[in-house]
């Protein structure tokens, strides 16, 4: 049972959300699954970017220069543009791994929410039915693919500076996903389920009884 003793602290839209948890859970522990609690503070989920997304932000930098040289120019008026930008790829971003877990779940985008941690300013996703393990990793890794490495491609093959800095800004902001999936990478045959108010996952392993049984 999740959290049950700070269940007054909770908004009534997650006390909603830990129900159903908790019945999801039940229902896969009496099928024979074991599960492993795999949560992180959000605090540790931001700082993670500097040891999972950072480094290859630095590399991509580089080739960046390797390939297209320093640029001494700056953005001018498209300044105000790219901070809009900016904003629209944060909204995006949630947005993404919406639709992708919106297409996996049987009760579509009523089964996907959507909020802000306001503590921390940060959006998040939150996806209300059991996943398998590929399709929940998809819909983790494809906002940093569509708004991180598709943009910085077309701007290091096209040498377009901002662009290619939009994209490796969200490289970089994907770093909470890139960790949740490094979490789970050996997880292939489990069951997945988002923590319902906490960062991070509950995995549903079948345990050998219920290998047994299937
Ligand atoms: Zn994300």
């Amino acid at each position: 049972m999740v959290g049950p003793e700070n269940k007054h602290q909770l908004s009534p839209r997650q006390r909603e959300r830990v129900e159903n948890f908790n019945s999801l859970r039940e229902g896969l522990l009496a099928k024979g699954f074991a599960e492993k609690i795999l949560t992180v503070s959000m605090l540790k989920a931001n700082l993670m970017v500097f040891v999972t997304t950072l480094p290859a932000v630095l590399v991509l930098y580089g080739l960046y220069i390797i390939v297209n040289g320093v640029e001494r120019r700056s953005y001018g008026g498209s300044g105000f543009l790219f901070i809009l930008a900016l904003l629209l790829g944060i909204v995006l971003h949630e947005l993404i791994h919406g639709a992708v877990w919106a297409v996996y779940c049987k009760n579509k985008w009523q089964s996907v929410h959507f909020g802000v941690n306001w503590a921390t300013l940060t959006p998040y996703c939150h996806c209300a039915e059991a996943l398998s393990i590929p399709k929940y990793a998809i819909g983790c890794a494809m906002p940093t693919i569509l708004l991180g490495f598709l943009p910085y491609l077309f701007g290091l093959a096209f040498n377009h500076l901002p662009i290619a800095h939009f994209g490796l800004l969200f490289i970089l902001a994907g770093g909470g996903d890139a960790y949740i999936l490094w979490l789970i990478r050996k997880e292939k045959h489990s069951l997945i389920l988002d923590h319902p108010y906490l960062v991070g996952c509950i995995v549903f392993y079948p345990n050998r009884q219920a290998c047994v049984e299937q």
